[in-house]
């Protein structure tokens, strides 16, 4: 069944071609907000907890009051939209008011919550490893915080794309490996897996965590600390991690192979338990 398109906007749902947000609304002005991606599969909303605590605990950090009715809007907007396969995409500014950089106090904040219908990528895609490029890092320093202002991740994926590759990955000046551009890095070495710590210099992916919990489940060892850009060399796979790209291998790095330059067991083991997570997730 085709997506029916409307949106819920501020309590209401809508049809998209009739929604309305005002111009001087600070999400649009400033970058002042806040967002979050639920990936739906077969109609069923997945990690919706572990998204809203991610959301709620951004809001309190920025001093943006939680829109009311924004959670109940998600099984809402499925239900009106028909929404089978694809995502909800929930924003959530400080509001319209007077262009101030100063918010003016108590403005209503401004809730969005929009369904958009795509295809998830197959098991068959397992195989196909992604290419990769390093780029300075040049975003701004509360990356824990899940804001729309997304500029600098906007100029690294532009590079990317003009070399060719699928995502960025971003490198500190002391070569510490950050994350992707929409994406958290892993790579194995020595037989662990080493990714960022929760330091506040990466997003806190949804992905990311659970992940770990299925790489404890599976026995394997893992080392939160940042990667390295000088120890490629001993790096047996990569991969990253994101809500619609769940696990992917990473196979060209800067235009060299990792390691043999395919996606390798413990990558293919983790895609494996992803998807059986997913899965029974999305209700079997
Ligand atoms: N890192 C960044 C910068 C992101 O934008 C995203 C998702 O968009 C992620 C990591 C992965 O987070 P999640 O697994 O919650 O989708």
């Amino acid at each position: 069944m085709p997506l029916r398109e409307i949106c819920w906007l501020d309590g209401r749902l809508v049809p998209l071609a009739e929604a309305r947000i005002d111009p001087r609304d600070r999400g649009w002005l400033y970058g002042d907000a806040l967002y979050e991606v639920v990936k739906v599969r077969s109609g069923a909303p997945l990690l919706v907890d572990e998204h809203f605590e991610r959301l709620r605990h951004g809001l309190s950090r920025v001093e943006i009051p939680e829109p009311p009715g924004l959670e109940r809007a998600l099984g809402r907007v499925l239900a009106a939209s028909g929404l089978e396969d694809g995502s909800l995409y929930i924003q959530v500014s400080r509001g319209a008011g007077p262009r101030s950089n100063l918010p003016p106090p108590d403005l209503p904040p401004t809730g969005l919550v929009m369904p958009q219908a795509h295809a998830h990528p197959g098991e068959e895609r397992r195989e196909v490893g992604h290419r990769v490029v390093s780029h300075p890092e040049v975003r701004w320093a509360h990356l824990d915080l899940k804001t729309t202002s997304l500029l600098g991740g906007v100029l690294g994926k532009l590079a990317a794309r003009r070399d060719g590759a699928n995502e960025v990955v971003f490198v500190r000046r002391d070569g510490e490996i950050a994350e992707g551009g929409s994406a958290n890095f892993f790579v194995v070495r020595d037989g662990r897996l080493v990714t960022h710590p929760l330091d506040g210099r990466i997003l806190p992916g949804v992905t990311r965590r659970v992940v770990l919990d299925l790489a404890a489940e599976a026995g394997l060892e893992v080392v939160e600390r940042p990667p390295r850009i000088g120890e490629r060399g001993e790096w047996r796979e990569a991969f990253l991690t994101g809500t619609l790209a769940t696990v992917r291998g990473v196979t060209v790095f800067d235009d060299e192979p990792v390691a043999d330059g395919r996606v390798g067991p413990v990558t293919r083991r983790l895609v494996d338990a992803y998807e059986a997570f997913e899965r029974s997730a999305a209700g079997g």
